[in-house]
């Protein structure tokens, strides 16, 4: 059985997790509540974070994030997308890429001009 250690990131509390995996099942202790657990278990089979970036526009950068989490193996690409933006002006909670590489995750902005 293979065991992995990691901390949970899901929260500010930062519990120590120990995820082990077997060919049948994957089970997670250390975590004090069920995020943990799912975070723990994605993180042996789709690790996922969030992105936060920022936007050019005419006014300077602008914060931007994905509205919910990707795949961490496709975070970098998902930044180069955010980087090829070239936008006038922004407002709060406007979505600049829709489906980001087929994600499923938009990019919306996180501050006004
Ligand atoms: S297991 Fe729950 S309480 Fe612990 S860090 Fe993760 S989200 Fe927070």
């Amino acid at each position: 059985m293979e065991k992995i250690e990691l901390t949970c990131i899901m929260c500010p509390l930062g519990c120590q997790l120990v995820v082990s995996k077997d060919k049948n099942a994957i089970t997670v202790t250390g975590n004090n509540c069920q995020r943990g657990e799912i975070f723990g278990k994605e993180e042996v089979t789709c690790p996922m974070r969030m992105v936060t970036s920022s936007v050019k526009t005419s006014k300077g950068v602008k914060a931007c994030r994905t509205t919910k989490p990707v795949p961490k193996s496709m975070v970098f690409d998902v930044m180069k997308e955010i980087e090829k933006l070239r936008l006038k002006s922004v407002k709060f909670g406007e979505v600049v890429i829709k489906n980001v590489l087929n994600t499923g995750a938009d990019i919306v902005i996180t501050a006004n001009d």
